[in-house]
């Protein structure tokens, strides 16, 4: 099952798979098929198949069958690391298709998709090097034992992945659930099901075992329930919003299964009068309205030292202004469409409540017109001013090009304005001193603190959040290692044999 596909550039992309994969098996879906828009202009461009609970049952048994065959599972690591650099390979030779793929299908701009793709393969190169570096350690037992650990995989992982970067959220868990040897039933967003589709096929050239990564795109609420709450799932990592994240959490636990939650943000960035105001606006505007503000670490809380509070909002505010909102296809474009009409609306209700609660409007604030695309979901970047950290707009994720303008007098309020949030993702420090960025960094209490910048992930360092923005972490050995068990493996070395019951036992149990 393929159709042509229109690219971003309105290039035809000829044959996309819209079918389910299962065991290598492209089939249609019993659910009813996905009408696939583009957010650019509000039209839907292909329908991709849809997976009921029948077939994400099929899809898990199938994904459990391979993981039994050994057929992934006891590869030598060698071979499996060849195979996973080989799909690494596939996907560097189908970048072209996959950015413009991604950028018509969440409206992204081309630019900052292109940005993120390219590095696309470094998370699954990445993940075959730490399992060819990868070293069981050796325990120090009391007693004539040596006693080592080595790790095992889990079995089948559901991945659930959201709409705004839909290959590199798939990717991040993709890649060590792979290399550490799960069999994986993805699940992309209804919003933006084609890229993970192609990376299916990709994955099938590249030589992966059919069975290995199934690709079943459905809805939330009934596909991805039924998965996460599949008996034979033993990993769920799901990014998206905290009430469903809430909902995974206890479906995952009531079995005791393991569960990596990548969920919503109110990311502070916290803006010290010792930086100039021209680098403040700049870097507050990059944190804010990068993927039309659609990322779960969007600086979105700016907390501003009131020494320099109104310059900075002013700055900011001719900034957010000038920056060109348009056809994501273009290079020039600075500023895509929101995901959805659906999106567009919540968003500008989001500004009025702001408003209403006292918010002054210092940028924006109105769904934008762009010549050519009448039916576009664009919204103007939004600067809301003299905002207080109890209002709705600086409690809850927003998710588009909104920020709000907090001010502080010192470090101390700062620090405690920042903390002050149910989420705990990312966050933020502008300022010129160093002993000061290293001492706020260790009293901010989120997963991720950049000084002097924003949005910088790498496949090798730990992302994820606290409180109501997740647990768990993706990147790193901390996301390579949770997808397996350890063992520990005790062997006696002791020059007698065990003769408990012989005589009176002197020998120690613990
Ligand atoms: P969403 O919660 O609507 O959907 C995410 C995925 O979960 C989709 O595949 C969806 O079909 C599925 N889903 C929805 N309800 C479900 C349910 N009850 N059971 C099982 N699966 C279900 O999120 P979205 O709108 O696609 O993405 C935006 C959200 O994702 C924001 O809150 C954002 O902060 C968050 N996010 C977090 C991170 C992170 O790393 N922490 C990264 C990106 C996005």
């Amino acid at each position: 099952m393929t159709a042509p596909v229109c690219a971003a550039d309105g290039d035809l992309i000829p044959a996309v798979r819209t079918g389910l994969l299962i065991g290598g098996q492209v089939v249609d879906g019993r659910g009813e098929p996905i009408p696939v828009t583009n957010p650019a202009t509000g039209e839907v461009f292909t329908t991709v198949a849809a997976a009921d609970e029948q077939d994400v049952d099929d899809a898990v048994r199938c994904a459990q069958e391979t993981f039994q065959s050994g057929v992934w599972r006891d590869l030598p690591i060698h071979d499996r690391a060849r195979l996973i650099n080989r799909f690494a390979d596939g996907i560097e030779g189908r970048m072209k298709d996959l950015y413009r793929l991604e950028t018509a299908n969440n409206g992204r701009p081309i630019t900052e998709t292109k940005a993120q793709i390219t590095r696309l393969a470094e998370w699954y190169r990445y993940n075959a090097a730490l399992l060819l570096a990868d070293r069981s350690s050796v325990i120090p037992m009391r007693g004539d034992y040596h006693t080592y650990t080595s790790r095992f995989p889990l079995g089948v992982v559901a991945i659930l992945s959201s709409f705004n970067h839909p290959m590199m959220i798939a990717s991040k868990s993709l890649a060590p659930a792979l290399a550490t040897g799960n069999t994986v039933v993805l699940k992309p967003s209804e919003q933006t099901p084609l890229t993970a589709l192609l990376l299916g096929e990709i994955a099938q050239d590249a030589g992966i075992p059919d069975g290995v990564l199934n690709v079943v795109p459905g809805l939330g609420p009934s596909a991805g329930a039924a998965l996460v709450e599949h008996p034979l799932v033993k990993k769920a990592v799901f990014t998206g919003g905290t009430e469903p994240g809430r909902a995974i959490a206890v479906a995952t636990a009531r079995r005791f299964a393991k569960a990596t939650l990548e969920l919503g943000g109110k990311s502070p960035v916290l803006i010290f009068d010792d930086t100039p105001v021209d680098v403040a606006a700049r870097g507050a505007a990059f944190g804010g309205f990068i993927g039309a503000g659609q990322t779960c670490i969007a600086g979105s809380r700016l907390l501003i030292q009131r020494s320099f509070y109104n310059d900075v909002v002013e700055a900011l505010s001719k900034v957010a202004s000038a920056i060109r909102i348009g056809d994501p296809a273009l290079e020039t474009t600075q500023l895509g469409p929101v995901i959805s009409r659906r999106a567009q609306e919540r968003i500008l209700g989001c500004i009025r409540t702001g408003l209403d609660e006292g918010a002054r409007l210092a940028a924006g604030g109105h769904a934008a017109q762009v010549p050519g695309l009448p039916g576009g979901f664009f919204i103007e970047p939004t600067v809301l001013a003299d905002v207080t950290n109890s209002m709705r707009v600086a409690r809850e994720e927003i998710f588009g090009p909104v920020v709000v303008a907090i001010p502080f007098e010192d470090e101390d309020e700062a620090v405690a304005l920042a903390n002050d949030s149910d989420f705990g993702l990312g966050s933020a420090i502008w300022t010129r001193d160093v002993a000061r960025a290293h001492r706020v960094a260790s009293r901010l209490e989120t997963g991720m603190v950049w000084v002097n910048d924003h949005h910088r992930l790498d496949p090798s360092s730990p992302w994820g959040g606290v409180r109501d923005s997740g647990v768990g972490r993706e990147g790193g050995w901390e996301s390579f290692n949770d997808f397996t068990h350890v063992r520990a493996v005790t062997v006696r070395t002791a020059p007698d044999d065990v003769d408990w019951y012989g005589g009176i036992a002197t020998d120690r149990l613990n």
